[in-house]
């Protein structure tokens, strides 16, 4: 189909559905025994929640998760499952950052965000450093982009074990703010963003994810819900896998031929596979 050689990170495989397992469970693996007998919060649209849950429960720290309301069900149900105490927030009129610290501050809990934090980048970036130890060497390596902590951890390890592969950030159409922001210089912040990549509803990059992506992450596209969909149909159909709106990004971008990759080798990391079936069905089905 695009005359590349391509290899998928599944990261849909992953525990909990989705790359930030790698991410919280390092954050979480750092603190003091004083930080871990207190907790961690976090603020999240659903899969970094789940991500701090399982962690928390794993390194026996409690958790509490500041959620939207209107999160995919199966995310909510999720994170309940592993143990953590929830609370909710509408993400259209409140400020989830402003909720998380203040209850960080009365309870003394760690605040681990879903992607502006060290560890949490570093974490992210493993995802490519096993992609290139098991696939050999790559031309290109193309990672979807929310506020940028998968796609800051996977630049620094690919262009440290590969300083000639190019680095490709993935947006969806409606929240390109991290294409604007390195055009621009400077970290432009964008209204929710209406995508059915809720994932990369993210409104601004991080301090520090922005510094990382400045430095290292050679262009970002962007691509449209309905090529989203249809990639997600070719996953289901051809790959025989479930892949969420979120996670077919950077695929969608080179099958889509927004990314030349013709005689390439090229990585696509396939972040995340939590979505409901009804949502699922009702993306590839559309009711008339
Ligand atoms: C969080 C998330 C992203 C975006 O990651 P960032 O680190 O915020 O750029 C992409 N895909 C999935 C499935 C996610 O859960």
């Amino acid at each position: 189909m695009t005359r590349a050689q391509l290899f998928f990170k599944a990261e849909n495989f992953q525990r909990v559905g989705a790359f930030k397992f790698r991410g919280a469970c390092n954050a979480i693996a750092q603190f003091t025994p004083e930080q871990r007998s207190r907790g961690v919060i976090t603020f999240s649209s659903g899969n970094h929640a789940q991500a701090i849950a399982l962690s928390a429960r794993l390194m026996e720290t409690p958790a509490v998760i500041v959620m939207p309301k209107d999160a995919p069900a199966i995310k909510l149900a999720a994170t309940r499952d592993y143990g953590a105490e929830i609370v909710l927030y509408d993400r259209y009129t409140e400020d989830r950052e402003a909720i998380g610290r203040k209850l960080a501050e009365a309870r003394g809990l760690t605040l681990i965000p879903p992607y502006d934090h060290p560890h949490v980048m570093a974490g992210q970036g493993t995802a490519a450093l096993e992609l290139i130890r098991e696939a050999g060497p790559l031309d290109v390596l193309v990672v979807c982009v929310g506020g940028g902590g998968l796609i800051s951890g996977c630049a620094t390890a690919a262009k440290h074990l590969l300083p000639k592969c190019r680095v490709i950030g993935v947006e969806p159409e409606a929240g390109n703010d991290v294409q604007r922001s390195l055009r621009e210089g400077r970290i432009v912040h964008i209204d929710v963003p209406q995508t059915i990549a809720d994932g990369a509803q993210t409104q601004h990059a991080g301090e520090h994810t922005f510094a990382v992506m400045r430095a290292l992450v050679d262009d970002v596209v962007t691509v449209s819900d309905a090529q989203l969909v249809e990639t997600m149909r070719f996953f289901a159909e051809r790959m025989k896998t479930v892949v969420e709106p979120t996670g077919c990004l950077a695929a969608a971008a080179v099958m889509h031929g927004v990314i030349p990759v013709a005689a390439k080798r090229v990585g696509v990391i396939v972040s995340g596979g939590n979505i409901d079936l009804q949502r699922f069905s009702a993306l590839l089905f559309p009711p008339a």
